[in-house]
């Protein structure tokens, strides 16, 4: 039987007493509005370990427009239902005085530097919002894996980062990107897109698959990648926060494609936010 547990000191319980009983405990930490992506990564948990708790939060310190917030998707009865169906052994579903208890300084764990550019610049303070909840996370469940997924590559990078710099004994396993049929990201944003929108956002996507290609084709010019992506999304009139190319360990910028890196895109499309990437790696 699947346990939703509202209470922080209920789920360290609980994961304790399994962890204790030899159990493997993997987090999949959610915003809820769940679909096939996040399912995905509750699938890769249980290859992983043997005790699969999931987090619904809505985590208003990692949204630096309030707008975004207010219309973001909730539905726990649903994610409730989904995750019963994917086997999940925990739903960890708390209160936002749960996660940030008024009154109570929490230990303040710093951005690393990989959060320092791209969304840490378009969404001030949206990195240290991710890394707020996530370490609180990680205290309140101390998992010995989570799943993050590539969709939002930065913030896996950054994650990963801070597990080094705060010597945290947890595995951070990487997931890739869940799509559509027609190649579109999943996102809990793309259901606010209208049906116009839907097809406007599917460049996203398509102009990653033409920059692969070129770069398969012996492109190592980042800035004509970038350029070329531009000029398509602008094309078809998707309004551009950033196209970057950059290392796909530190995320700066780099001179020529020598080494591993990502196409980090964000776009608005019908004023929702949308982001993807993919990796420019010659054993992809
Ligand atoms: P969110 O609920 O948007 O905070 O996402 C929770 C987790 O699911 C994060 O690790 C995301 O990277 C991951 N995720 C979201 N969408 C996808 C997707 N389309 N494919 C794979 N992972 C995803």
């Amino acid at each position: 039987m699947m346990q939703v547990v509202p209470h922080a000191s209920e789920v360290t319980t609980i994961s304790d007493e399994a962890r204790r009983a030899g159990r493997v405990v993997v987090l999949v930490p959610t915003m809820g509005a769940l679909h096939k992506g996040h399912l995905a990564l509750m699938h890769e948990a249980r290859r992983h370990g043997n005790f699969v708790v999931v987090s619904l939060f809505v985590n208003p310190k990692q949204f630096n427009d309030p707008n975004d917030f207010q219309k973001y998707t909730r539905d726990l009865p649903g994610d409730l239902k989904k995750c019963e169906t994917a086997g999940v052994d925990v739903v960890f579903a708390p209160s936002e005085e749960e996660i940030y208890p008024p009154g109570v300084t929490l230990p303040a764990v710093p951005v690393p530097a990989v959060g320092k550019v791209l969304e840490g610049v378009s969404r001030p303070g949206h990195f240290e919002g991710v890394v707020a909840v996530v370490s609180r996370l990680f205290r309140i469940v101390r998992p010995d894996a989570s799943i993050f997924g590539m969709k939002d590559y930065q913030q896996l990078r950054v994650i990963e980062e801070m597990v080094k710099e705060q010597r945290m004994n947890i595995a951070i396993i990487r997931h890739p990107t869940i799509r559509e049929r027609d190649g579109l990201a999943m996102s809990s944003r793309n259901a606010r897109l209208t049906p116009e929108g839907r097809q406007k956002a599917l460049f996203i996507s398509m102009s990653l698959d033409a920059a692969r290609y070129l770069f398969q084709r012996g492109e190592k010019d980042p800035a004509t990648i970038e350029k070329k992506i531009a000029e398509a999304l602008t094309r078809e009139k998707l309004q551009i926060d950033y196209v970057a190319v950059v290392d796909a360990v530190t995320l700066q910028k780099i001179p020529r494609l020598d080494r591993p890196a990502v196409i980090a895109i964000a776009a608005f499309v019908d004023k929702v936010r949308l982001i993807d990437n993919c990796l420019l790696d010659k054993t992809e």
